[in-house]
């Protein structure tokens, strides 16, 4: 049981918000031609902000402003030069954190722990780490310098982006296409414009120079026009397999060159050997951390049948003690679901595991009246021809199975159209490593779970996409391969 906890909510007040925006372009934020729709906050219902729906002649100046700042001064300016503006956009983005962190919350409904903890700390670590490349871009091709010649940038980069991890994946697009030479015009996702517009005001503090970043918001029809726009040289999304398959066949047969983030539906893998308690642990940061709004999440849970009956009691228990509610309360583990849509998805696939017969448990959890909720849910029994065992559920829901021998984890592991993460738990290094060369996964956790590191690269292998983003080979997608 969870003990009784006083409330510890974080101020809204370092939060200024107004009740409406428009497009940041040019440096400036302009009206749209398009209608306006509303920003609501996932917990309360409450409506936080308008938002402007940027249409195809929108997006037109937007991309035409990063065409022009892009050949007049970005390309031009030393990459010396080009880091001192990111490194500047990483120290606002470090003195600004909390108000970061409460935005991001808000809007989101993601635990302020972990924006204030996780996000915003890794947004500001990305900036730090490519600003430290953006000058030493001859060393980020194993071909250094092509016949003397430095690597070249690409040109204006068109970025959309997912409302999981909002700040963050806007972090990971801007930082590596601005200190390659690059210009963007990035979108947010519709239910999580806030953060994006703010960071918006922040590349105006660090007096980045206009067009340089350019931010449109809208819904799919404003990325459809982002992804077609024959000025755009480079599309990287993340975001649904599905939409980016739509994606990649609008490119084929352009010069565009495209990176694909989607979806995945990772294995943790338990083995007999493992230390159950920390596994337990890495088994609820797996699926339940970001209410399991997460690509990489630890969906699929295998455990070795020997422990079964001890790793699921151990994680029953610990299910029990974590606390649903106001993600700006400092207590809370799990937040609001983003959106109605993903709720209503979340449920579908629920009730499909209990009518194809699997065992659904979730720990006594008294949800809010209003916002959008589900309990933390495993369901047992599952097996491979589920659809909860083959499908994103992309909410706090774990499907578990078994296996008996370390091939038996492997097969099961890799029975799936994804491929981007998996996590293994294992007293034995040999064992780790075995596992890591089978499993068809981009990224291999080994006794720990979603960690991230801007000097690490990230990404897919199948359905889960193309290109990775992060460390060295992040700055490959924005270079030109001439
Ligand atoms: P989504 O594909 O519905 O939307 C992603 C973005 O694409 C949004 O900004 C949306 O407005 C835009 N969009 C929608 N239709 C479009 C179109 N036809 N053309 C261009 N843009 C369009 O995905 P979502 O529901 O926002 O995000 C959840 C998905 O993102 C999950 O599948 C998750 O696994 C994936 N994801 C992947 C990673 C990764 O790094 N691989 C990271 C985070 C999320």
């Amino acid at each position: 049981m969870a003990f009784d906890y006083a409330p510890a909510p974080e101020s809204r007040s370092l939060v200024d918000l107004r009740s409406s925006y428009g497009l940041f372009i040019d440096g400036a934020f302009v009206d749209g031609s398009g209608p306006s729709f509303k920003s609501v906050s996932p917990a309360t219902e409450e409506v936080l902000a308008e938002v402007t729906e940027a249409n195809a002649t929108d997006v037109d100046r937007a991309v035409k402003a990063a065409r022009r700042a892009y050949t007049r001064t970005w390309s031009k300016m030393p990459g010396a030069e080009r880091a001192k503006y990111l490194y500047r956009i990483a120290r606002i983005l470090q003195e600004r954190a909390r108000e970061l962190a409460v935005l991001e919350s808000l809007d989101n409904g993601k635990p302020i722990r972990e924006s204030r903890d996780v996000d915003v700390p890794l947004v500001a670590a990305h900036f730090f780490y490519y600003a430290g490349w953006a000058d030493k871009l001859e060393y980020a091709q194993p071909q250094g310098r092509r016949g003397g010649r430095p690597p070249q940038p690409l040109g204006v980069a068109g970025q959309v982006i997912p409302w999981n991890f909002p700040l963050l994946m806007l972090a990971w697009k801007i930082a590596p296409a601005l200190a390659c030479g690059n210009t963007v015009v990035l979108k947010p996702a519709e239910t999580t414009s806030l953060t994006a517009l703010l960071f918006a005001e922040i590349c105006q503090q660090a007096d980045l120079p206009p067009g340089v970043v350019n931010i449109v918001t809208g819904a799919g029809e404003t990325g459809r026009a982002i992804v077609a726009h024959p000025d755009v040289d480079k599309v990287a999304f993340t975001g649904s397999t599905e939409v980016g398959k739509a994606i990649a066949r609008t490119v084929a047969g352009t010069d565009k060159l495209v990176t694909l983030e989607l979806g995945g539906k990772a294995a943790n893998i338990v083995f007999d050997d493992a230390p159950v308690d920390q596994a337990v642990e890495g088994i609820v940061n797996g699926i339940f951390f970001n209410q399991g709004h997460v690509c990489c999440a630890g969906s699929r849970l295998l455990v070795q049948e020997s422990v079964y009956d001890e790793v699921l009691a151990r994680l029953k228990r610990r299910m029990s003690t974590l606390r649903v509610g106001d993600p700006l309360d400092k207590n809370t583990d799990v937040g609001a679901i983003n959106s109605s849509e993903q709720l209503a998805k979340i449920r579908e696939l629920s009730e499909v595991g209990e009518s194809e017969g699997a065992e659904r448990w979730s720990p006594p959890c008294e949800l809010p009246d209003r916002g959008f909720w589900f309990a933390p849910t495993i369901f047992t029994g599952v097996t491979q021809a589920h659809r909860i065992a083959r499908e994103e559920i992309f909410g706090p829901v774990l499907s578990v199975l078994t296996f008996r021998t370390p091939a038996e984890a492997v097969e099961k592991a890799n029975n799936t159209p994804f491929g981007l993460s998996a996590g293994v738990w294992t007293d034995k290094g040999s064992r780790i490593l075995w596992m890591a060369n089978q499993l068809r996964a981009g990224v291999v956790w080994a006794n720990t779970f979603n960690r991230f590191d801007p000097t690490s690269p990230f990404g897919g292998y199948k359905e889960s996409g193309y290109g990775r983003e992060g460390g060295r080979h992040g700055l490959e997608a924005y270079l030109a391969h001439d």
